[in-house]
């Protein structure tokens, strides 16, 4: 099937054709004529599998055939996402579905100067794309005007449902017109979020063009015990024996992030890092040295687990898993997008196990876990770990009961006198 059937307009089926898209994916195939037709829809599809065109087409659409008397350019689609990379990227996809076509993107987040946000909107926007903070500050300082708003999207509409989230969304909800469409697009539902946004959305189409919460056909998933001291070793070894030219890294936290680039460093892989404690200016250009191949890794949190489509980005390797289970499905999903192989390789300390059934449950697979020669777990250490506290040795109890330290000097009282 191609996309004329699906009835968009002969200046966006233009566009199409010059990107060298062919067929509609199957989200775009269940999405577009419902978008159209004006409903609330909840759409569930794979990680890269084209969530992007199956909102950005059919609301590119709907502007290029209004009526003349209704031109006049006020913000009439709302996309809020998650994370600054995002916002970036969707606003991306908004220009390029809609090159020469008279339909202006703007984006707005965070950590950056909103000078030239505010003068971009006042130029004319037709689809604001925008972080909940950075939408909240331009319309509380009465900046923007969201009384045009015919249709909202939450894109990764699960995260943007969740806890960190929610109160900024039920403040942006009440600023939007009463009536407007709004359209949840994820790669991962819970049970606790899927409930919630059906109280967000009114009679809305469900779109589920996969089972829920799975991972992308063509991601081979491999996952290794390994103990935590020797996962930097591994890591650097996997991706020099193999040879790997990019490759897209994730652990929990940003001190990890940090730290692991300083180790790759030290057997010669140049990484980039980034997390939310880098300056925006930081997080982009980490991203394109690592889009453009000047780096050959990128260490980051979950800041870039979501959405980010990085071309034929074929391995991805989760350092430490995640502890929102969900994020497992969105990280890996950053490999094998469009129909491409990819490979997600996962480490897995003692002290991980739990979130690898987590992840067995999640995504109902049965994967193995397996040992990777050179770097099998150290047992020992492990029932030792589990023991609880070793045992102190006979040298410092003695010492302790002499009042020294272990190194058998007598321990002074280190507070200074005022
Ligand atoms: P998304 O899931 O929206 O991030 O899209 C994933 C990738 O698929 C992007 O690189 C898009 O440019 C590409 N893409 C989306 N739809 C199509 C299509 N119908 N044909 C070919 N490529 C597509």
């Amino acid at each position: 099937m191609s996309f004329a059937p699906l009835g968009l307009h002969s200046d966006l089926l233009a566009v199409l054709k010059s990107l060298d898209y062919q067929i509609p994916t199957p989200i775009q195939q269940e999405s577009i004529p419902e978008v159209l037709a004006g409903h609330d829809i909840l759409a569930g599809a794979q990680t890269g599998t084209g969530k992007t065109a199956a909102f950005a087409l059919p609301l590119i659409h709907r502007h290029l055939t209004r009526s003349e008397q209704n031109c006049e350019k006020v913000i009439r689609v709302l996309v809020l996402t998650p994370t600054r990379e995002l916002a970036q990227q969707v606003h991306q996809s908004f220009v390029k579905y809609s090159q020469g076509l008279g339909f202006n993107s703007v984006v707005a987040y965070g950590g950056a100067s909103i000078n030239p946000q505010i003068e971009a909107l006042n130029q004319g926007c037709d689809v604001l794309v925008a972080t909940p903070g950075r939408l909240l500050e331009l319309a509380i300082k009465e900046l923007i005007d969201l009384s045009g708003i015919e249709t909202l999207v939450l894109d990764e509409a699960d995260r943007m449902l969740d806890m960190g989230f929610i109160n900024d969304i039920n403040r942006i909800l009440k600023r939007l017109p009463a009536i407007h469409q709004t359209l949840f697009f994820s790669a991962t539902f819970n049970d606790d979020v899927f409930a919630l946004s059906k109280t967000l959305l009114k009679t809305p189409k469900l779109i589920e063009v996969a089972e829920r919460n799975a991972t992308a056909a063509k991601i081979e998933q491999r996952f290794y015990e390994v103990d935590s001291q020797r996962k930097a070793g591994m890591l650097a070894y996997l991706i020099g024996s193999n040879n790997w030219q990019q490759v897209l890294i994730f652990t929990r936290t940003k001190q990890a992030v940090d730290e692991l680039v300083k180790e790759l460093a030290k057997d010669g892989i140049k990484a980039a890092a980034v997390h939310g404690d880098k300056s925006q200016g930081a997080r982009d250009r980490g991203l394109e040295e690592f889009k453009n191949g000047k780096v050959r890794a990128l260490v980051a949190t979950d800041v870039a687990a979501r959405g980010l489509d990085i071309k034929e980005l074929q391995y991805v390797v989760n350092f430490e898993l995640p502890y929102n289970v969900e994020d497992y499905i969105h990280r890996i999903g950053r490999t094998g997008r469009a129909g491409q192989a990819g490979v997600a390789v996962s480490l897995i300390s003692h002290k991980e196990k739990y979130l690898f059934d987590e992840v067995k449950k999640l995504t109902g697979e049965e994967f193995l876990m397996q040992w990777f020669p050179g770097f099998e777990p150290d047992f020992m250490a492990q029932e030792e770990a589990d023991r609880g506290k070793r045992k102190p040795s006979k040298k410092s109890l003695r010492a302790k009961a002499l009042g020294q330290d272990a190194g058998g000097k007598a321990k002074v009282n280190k507070r200074r006198r005022r």
